[in-house]
């Protein structure tokens, strides 16, 4: 399976495994596992703490600094035009980054050799 193909599907918030079932049951709520493959999208809840940290945390941190120590707006107003250019982009993709983080989370589990997720991805490529 290919990597890009799996993020792909993580950013179109598609199960990373099979690509066709929704990994979120509503806006932001996490389907346990794939209603096509059952492939369990956390199966350790935690193990994709740290790609949630990058995929969001990270990002929002940077904004934050580049707007508030960089740009330096000069007014109330300017401050809040560019707060929203930077909120509001990464709320309305926070889905998608967080589809990308289970699919990460997924890859990790396939490099370390996670059985249950080895075995899966096998099946799927034979
Ligand atoms: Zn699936």
């Amino acid at each position: 399976m290919n990597k890009s193909e799996i993020l792909k599907r993580g950013w179109n918030k598609k199960c990373p495994h099979c690509g066709k079932s929704k990994i979120f049951a509503t806006w932001f709520t996490l389907n346990e596992k794939c209603e096509e493959c059952d492939f369990v999208f956390e199966q350790n809840p935690g193990d994709s703490w740290a790609f949630w940290i990058i995929g969001d945390r990270f990002f929002l941190g940077i904004f934050m600094i580049a707007l508030f120590w960089v740009i330096k707006p000069e007014s109330f107003q300017t401050g809040l035009v560019l707060f929203s250019m930077i909120m509001i982009p990464l709320i309305l993709t926070m889905p998608n980054r967080m589809g990308v983080c289970i699919a990460l989370d997924c890859l990790s589990r396939n490099y370390l050799g996670d059985e249950k997720t080895v075995n899966k991805i096998k099946k799927a490529q034979s």
